[in-house]
């Protein structure tokens, strides 16, 4: 056998044995169940900047405040902005402007997103809700004679983050707070169905014309500001 048949030889097996250890480990990879997410993020949140992960830009944010801080209202947005099909959000109480702006970010993407909200909270000063609606967002507001008190979000109905806190930046900032935030499908798929039945049971639809004064958001000028939620 010459030397170069022999060189030939031993570069096809180098090759091939190559192929061979990347397909064992793409397989591998397929054969290894997936991590399920399970977080707490626990709240008031460190204040720091989040412009890079609302605006990814190859500018640095001139602000003061701190940046590249991982907090728990950073690891919040970075959970809604992992949504790459839908977004349902049951909220009580909506005013906090960099959430908005996530909420916004994700609607001009396409991503698909639907807003159950109190009704009364929607009409204070400093609620989102109506932000959302002039960006054509679908928001529908509880008609239940109960108080619509949830606080929680499903991210491609796969992801759910829920807790006590209120989408303001009261809460965020400066109240103790929690979010579990879970993939495990016992927990998330309930949460699936509890607002598909809300979102139903609040469709403008199915009342009558006499009834439609129950959607009208009106503000007037004794109602509360902002309340500290
Ligand atoms: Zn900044």
């Amino acid at each position: 056998m010459s030397v170069t048949w022999t060189v030939k030889v031993l570069g096809l097996g180098a090759v091939a044995l190559t192929l061979s250890l990347e397909l064992f480990v793409q397989l591998l990879r397929h054969l290894r169940p997936r991590t399920i997410l399970n977080e707490v993020l626990f709240f008031p949140s460190e204040v720091a900047c989040v412009e890079h992960i609302l605006k990814p830009s190859p500018y640095s944010c001139l602000c003061m405040l701190p940046h590249d801080v991982e907090t728990s209202f950073s690891r919040l947005l970075r959970h809604i902005l992992s949504a790459s099909s839908s977004l349902d959000l049951c909220l009580f109480a909506f005013s906090n402007m960099d959430l908005c702006s996530a909420v916004l970010a994700l609607h001009s993407k396409g991503i698909i997103i639907r807003v159950l909200a109190d009704s009364d909270y929607a009409a204070i000063t400093g609620s989102q809700i109506g932000v959302l609606r002039k960006a054509g967002i679908c928001v529908r507001c509880d008609l239940s004679s109960v108080c619509m008190h949830h606080k929680f979000a499903v991210v491609d109905d796969r992801l759910l983050l829920n807790g006590s806190l209120n989408w303001t930046l009261k809460a965020v900032q400066s109240n103790m707070e929690n979010v579990v935030v879970t993939e495990v499908p016992d927990l998330v798929q309930p949460f699936v169905k509890e607002f598909h039945r809300l979102w139903v049971h609040s469709d403008p639809a199915q009342y009558k014309s006499s009834d439609q004064n129950h959607f009208i958001i009106t503000k007037t000028s004794d109602e509360p500001e902002l309340m500290n939620i």
